[in-house]
């Protein structure tokens, strides 16, 4: 065998290869996955995402269908019946993040951590056609997602794409220690920071403490997500929703962030939320009215 010999062995073996792992390496680079597993390492680098903990569902458009479906697995998996329906999700795609499978990991093997899942006709099954390889499974909460998503694409005129769950931990701390009620903690998340009120003026919602991943907190959070962008799962985590992975993980930011703030000022201020310097009702009023908010009234005295 000369060098020339040798050398075609190689490229036939590396076409080969390439070949052999050509879906993966292709629907990674697609702009809506790269959107997508850039947010679940944001999130890791955040600290929100310790261990399996939080999840990401994408609704992809036709256009993220097309050029990927070529990609997609000739055998796909069997239907799941997901316990759940919704007329508006009939055929929909969805990338999803998989059960048991760690953020932290998705930058290093986006086949093996996230899935694309395709919903039957009649709204109430799922089956893989592409990623979660090595016998991966849609996240645990994926009904819940899916419930949600329903909920957020009517109210949105189908504009609501992402839903990101994550576990930040000041979000979680105030949980402990002010009254599980989403007006309490919209007013005190508003008061935090100037910008709370432009970046959520319909408020968060929040749902006390459940059993994750069934379908009571399925219905409680869904219910809730029909009035917020977002919802606060008491000594758990935020579900935050959004048209795209820049706003959802902007809204995530900002609530935690906020909270931050507040779980500071309480310390600072001796436990006491009774603090001397704050944004007035009469404040916030004003931003609404300089930005022409879609204001939740309710929740401003
Ligand atoms: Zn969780």
């Amino acid at each position: 065998m000369d060098v020339m010999d040798s050398f075609q062995g190689m490229f036939d073996k590396g076409v080969a290869a390439v070949k052999g792992t050509v879906s993966g390496v292709a629907v990674e680079m697609l702009p809506f996955m790269q959107g997508f597993v850039r947010l679940c390492t944001d999130g890791w680098e955040q600290g929100w995402h310790e261990r399996n903990g939080g999840n990401l569902t994408y609704r992809m458009t036709d256009e993220d269908v097309r050029s990927s479906q070529s990609f997609f697995y000739e055998q796909p998996s069997s239907w799941m019946p997901m316990g759940v329906q919704a007329d508006n999700l009939r055929g929909a795609f969805f990338a999803v993040t998989g059960a048991g499978r760690f953020m932290r990991n998705v930058q290093l093997d986006v086949a093996h951590n996230v899935g694309i899942v395709e919903i039957n006709g009649a709204g109430d099954a799922w089956r893989i056609v592409w990623g979660l390889r090595d016998g991966g499974l849609p996240t645990s909460e994926f009904p819940s997602h899916f419930m949600i998503h329903s909920v957020r694409m009517q109210a949105t005129g189908g504009a609501s794409r992402v839903l990101y769950h994550a576990h930040p931990e000041n979000v979680i701390a105030l949980t402990k220690v002010m009254p599980l009620s989403s007006r309490e903690f919209t007013r005190a998340l508003w008061k935090a920071m100037t910008e709370c009120i432009i970046v959520f003026p319909k408020g968060v919602g929040v749902v006390e403490w459940m059993v994750p991943g069934g379908a009571d907190i399925a219905r409680a959070t869904s219910e809730l997500m029909k009035t917020y962008d977002a919802c606060i799962w008491a000594s758990h985590g935020l579900f935050a929703s959004g048209p795209d992975f820049d706003m959802t993980f902007g809204l995530m930011h900002t609530i935690e962030k906020a909270a931050g703030i507040h779980v500071k000022a309480l310390m600072l201020n001796g436990g006491s939320s009774d603090f001397p310097n704050t944004i007035t009702d009469d404040g916030l009023r004003a931003i609404v009215q300089e930005l022409n908010l879609p204001v939740n009234e309710a929740f401003l005295s």
